[in-house]
């Protein structure tokens, strides 16, 4: 059975409820004051009880919702249009894999291996610029 969401109108806040479809528009019990309450439209969703500009769900967890997804904090900083950072995870930095890390390592060695040559020879250091940054 599908989860709807209900706005209980005395307790001013929005919860959810289990209903079999073919009840879906039947009003629900409050699971605070259990009174009846009506089924919430998705689109009437920012027209309900604001806690700091997000409605509120009751039982009263102390969450926000943002898209109809409930958070814990509302969004702060700067995130994308429509997105929350509790939801919208940003993606974690693409590890290097173990052949990357070998040659990177391999080439390092190779680098002290010239360096240290051209010390003993008496040539300057070679300094390669064009080394890309993101080696290291
Ligand atoms: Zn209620």
């Amino acid at each position: 059975m599908p989860v709807y969401e209900y706005h209980c109108k005395p307790c001013d806040g929005v919860f959810e409820a289990i209903h079999p479809i073919a009840k879906a528009s039947d009003p629900a019990p409050c699971p605070v004051c259990k009174k009846k309450a009506q089924r919430m439209p998705p689109s009437s969703f920012a027209a309900f009880t604001m806690r700091d500009g997000y409605p509120r769900s009751i039982p009263d967890r102390g969450t926000y919702w943002h898209l109809e997804k409930e958070v814990k904090r509302p969004v702060t900083g700067s995130v994308k249009m429509n997105e929350h950072p509790e939801i919208n995870k940003p993606e974690p930095r693409r590890q290097k894999s173990k052949g990357e890390r070998e040659i990177i390592g391999e080439r390092k060695r190779l680098e002290a291996k010239e360096s240290a040559r051209a010390r003993k020879d008496g040539m300057p250091e070679i300094i390669d610029r064009t080394k890309r940054s993101d080696d290291d």
